[in-house]
């Protein structure tokens, strides 16, 4: 089977839909100059065009060397440092220690779909309204409860 046959999976991919045309495509660079003017001086934003930025405390996990979307890779060390360069801290923990600050943990339990390259170097802003990608979760009501509700259900599962 040829691989651009495979279908991708939904709920874990963002799927081009609806696909990008030429024109829509060129609007979207436009929009991108506008948007990079805010984030990236803001965020050190690296155009994925699916911005997961509200889930990570607004630290962009696309710095992250490997570009993880979901956490850490196991390389952190003990310092905090990124495996991959060690001289930097680890985006990751970045993320946590920012999402404990702002009470957002919960957020942290979200998975966020898997980068669809398609969609590199488009806006993320175009892609929301479009509803390509989910809108930003501005405000965490009640976080700490949250928290305690998903580990609860997590020791459950494991009963
Ligand atoms: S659009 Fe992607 S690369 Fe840019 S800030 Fe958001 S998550 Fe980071």
């Amino acid at each position: 089977m040829n691989t651009n046959e495979i279908p991708l999976p939904k709920g874990l991919v963002t799927v081009n839909d609806p696909p990008l045309t030429a024109r829509e495509r060129k609007f979207s660079r436009l929009l991108l100059f506008f948007e990079d003017i805010v984030k990236v001086p803001l965020f050190g934003c690296q155009h994925c065009g699916e911005c997961v930025l509200s889930s990570t405390a607004f630290v962009c996990s696309q710095r992250c060397p490997k570009q993880l979307r979901n956490g850490p890779c196991g390389g952190t060390g003990d310092d905090g440092s990124c495996e991959v360069y060690p001289e930097r801290t680890c985006v990751w923990y970045k993320i946590y220690f920012r999402s404990q600050l702002l009470n957002r943990m919960s957020l942290l339990y979200k998975i966020n779909k898997v980068h669809n390259w398609n969609l590199q170097g488009t806006s993320s802003w175009l892609n929301v309204f479009r509803k390509r990608i989910e809108a930003p979760i501005w405000f965490v009501p009640h976080d700490e409860q949250k928290v305690k509700g998903l580990i609860a259900d997590d020791a459950e599962r494991e009963d």
